[in-house]
């Protein structure tokens, strides 16, 4: 600013020295001469614009007057007939501005300093009373993209449910007649990417009240109280839009167990679930809001929470199954342009156990493999590689491998094939590779032919003996392993732990569960399970997870000792052509025995050295 200031100063003063200061006699002279046209007299300066455009400045004394100063040298009256005279007042505002203004500047530069600064930090005051503001967004009727029930596929029951609500909303009257009291709370469950955001969203499409939406975490805040100041200011705005929705997305940020926390971090949230539950106790029975939640840890929350009265309805949405896959996939495949030969029922057969966001990343990760490949449209070879690329992480074929590792990985995937082939209760071999994937080396895929939700011991055992097959295999041929068999042993210990623990599948340790799985954070770190049995019982778990092992890992040798031939033939195939499909694969095999027709499918047991994601 300064810079500027001097920069204007001196332009200032440059102007001001184009006019030449000259001396009394020269200015006598000059007037005897007849060269002046004009005198303009302004205190004790005078300008002086002479016939040939040049102006001067000359300085008289003070007091004396122009007239006299004239008469005085005793300039001839004649010569100032031509000139022009003009008198000024000394009291212009540019006389005072030029008096006052160096003074006065640098105060108004200091003023407008302090000014800006006490701006600021009202600013920041100002900032500081928001804080307690919740940051709830409200959604508008009248969005461009409002998504409506259209636009969730399947989850019916929890349409059926949420419609009531909305049915609510829109005519109170029709329930109160009949004294119905409205329900307060609705919390939806269900694990991740089933769809729970989405259906909220579209409750907000079609309620046509207003619809407020804040996620848990922005309760929390680094502040004690802040979190309780926000749920009430939530509640405030909510109350003087009535009737309307609120949404409290992830609600287990805030919503856990009280009481169960170490260290003192707690407090805030528990103020701030406490505060949820005051105000949730006191609404008005008419008042029109209905408090909707999300969660994929229900079994985190607070029982408070989900007692009549505050979140009274729980609407589960379940992973869906082929006829919702199917419909979901159909949704987000409106603005692609799929080929006519797209069957997304097969695309749906393909992926049980995928969640709605799985087959929506899906789709697009297709669109992207086949706009990577120059296509038009998308083809069915396209959404077949995009499910196992979502299901395993891309493929890495530029991994560089010895003969030996590929040879190795060969029969460890043809050992998983071959034993879950030719096992009664597992699921058909659908697809065998040695190319890395993910942090897989190879994989094995096989895939179930329908839905299933129960799964009885011997399909769990023989699961087992299919996960040691590649150890087996690669013992068996090698003389030794690989550290390539980690991860499926770590799966099949823990499967039979499960047996053990969870399912009461155990003869030896009986009907009951061990360990209380509890949740506690501790340093970021969940700590699992609560010891509810003894040492001796501990003991006897190591050794029936020890046995079930054993047996299962038997009946898996026995079968590729067996089919040693069979196995040998996939090998050759994997070393010549690295990818296996069923139908080649039973060409070698033969068609899959099963034990019985209504009893043969599972979950996706894939079985490669798979990444955690898809532990069962
Ligand atoms: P979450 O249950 O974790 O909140 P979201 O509602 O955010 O899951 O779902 C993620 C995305 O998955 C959605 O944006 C949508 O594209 C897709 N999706 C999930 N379920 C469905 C469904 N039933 N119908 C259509 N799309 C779905
Ligand atoms: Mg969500
Ligand atoms: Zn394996």
């Amino acid at each position: 600013m300064f810079l500027v200031v001097a920069a204007l100063f001196s332009l200032y003063g440059n102007v001001g020295q184009k006019t030449e200061r000259v001396g009394l006699e020269k200015f006598i002279s000059q007037i005897n001469a007849g060269e002046v046209e004009s005198v303009s007299v302004e205190g004790d300066n005078m300008k002086i614009t002479l016939k040939d455009g040049a102006v001067e400045e000359v300085k008289k004394e003070a007091g004396d007057t122009l007239s006299g100063l004239l008469s005085n040298f005793g300039v001839d009256q004649s010569k100032l007939t031509g000139v022009k005279i003009e008198i000024r007042q000394n009291e212009g505002l540019s006389f005072w501005l030029g008096a006052i203004l160096p003074f006065l500047l640098p105060f108004l530069l200091i003023g407008v300093f302090i000014y800006f600064m006490m701006r600021s930090v009202q600013g920041a005051n100002s900032r500081a009373m928001m804080f307690g503001q919740s940051q709830a967004k409200e959604f508008s009727k009248d969005t461009k993209d409002r998504i409506t029930f259209k636009d969730v596929a399947g989850v019916k029951e929890a349409k059926e449910e949420l419609l009531e609500v909305v049915e609510f909303l829109r005519h109170p009257k029709k329930f109160q007649e009949l004294g119905a009291r409205i329900p307060r709370g609705v919390l939806l469950l269900g694990s991740p990417g089933t769809g729970k955001t989405l259906l909220s969203r579209a409750v907000a499409g079609e309620a046509n009240v207003p619809f407020f939406h804040i996620s848990g975490s922005e309760f929390v805040e680094m502040f004690v109280g802040v979190g309780a100041s926000r749920v009430r200011d939530l509640f405030k705005k909510a109350k003087k839009n009535t009737p309307c929705i609120v949404f409290i997305d992830e609600i287990d940020a805030v919503g856990r167990k009280r009481g169960s926390g170490l260290g003192g971090s707690h407090d805030e949230r528990e103020q701030t679930l406490n505060q949820i539950l005051v105000e949730m106790d006191g609404f008005d029975p008419n008042t029109n809001i209905i408090v909707m939640a999300a969660t994929n840890r229900p079994d985190v929350l607070d029982p408070a929470l989900l007692r009549p009265g505050r979140f009274d309805r729980q609407v589960v949405l379940d992973n869906p199954d082929i006829a919702d896959r199917e419909a979901i996939l159909k949704i987000h495949a409106r603005k692609k342009p799929l080929s006519k030969e797209v069957s997304l029922r097969q695309v749906a057969e393909r992926t049980p156990g995928f969640s709605g966001a799985d087959l929506a990343n899906l789709l697009n990760e297709a669109a992207i493999l086949s706009a990577r490949r120059n296509k038009k449209i998308i083809q069915m070879d396209e959404l077949f590689e995009a499910v196992e690329k979502v299901m395993l992480g891309p493929e890495r074929k530029s991994r560089v491998i010895t003969q030996k590792e590929k040879k190795i990985t060969a029969y460890h995937e043809a050992g998983h094939a071959v034993v879950a082939h030719f096992m009664p209760h597992t699921d058909p071999v659908h697809k065998i590779s040695i190319i890395a994937r993910g942090r897989a080396g190879g994989y094995t895929l096989k895939l179930p032919t329908e839905d299933k939700h129960m799964y009885s011991r011997t399909e769990y055992i023989e699961e087992i003996s299919v996960l040691l097959a590649g150890y087996l295999t690669e013992r068996e041929i090698f003389g030794e392993v690989t550290t390539g068999a980690t991860s499926d042993l770590r799966r099949a210990t823990s499967l039979s732990r499960r047996l053990i623990t969870d399912y009461g599948m155990s003869n030896k340790l009986g009907p009951r569960t061990y360990g209380e799985k509890e949740e506690m954070i501790f340093l970021g770190r969940e700590i699992h399970e609560q010891r509810d049995y003894s040492e001796k019982v501990a003991e006897q778990i190591d050794q029936e997870i020890s046995s079930f092992i054993d047996d299962a890992g038997r009946a898996a040798l026995v079968i590729i000792k067996e089919k040693k031939e069979t196995l040998e033939a996939v090998v050759r195939e994997l070393m010549a052509r690295e990818t296996i499909e069923r139908g080649e694969f039973e060409k070698i095999a033969g068609a899959k025995k099963t034990a019985a027709e209504d009893e043969k499918i599972g979950p996706t047991k894939e079985v490669g050295h798979v990444p955690e994601k898809l532990e069962m």
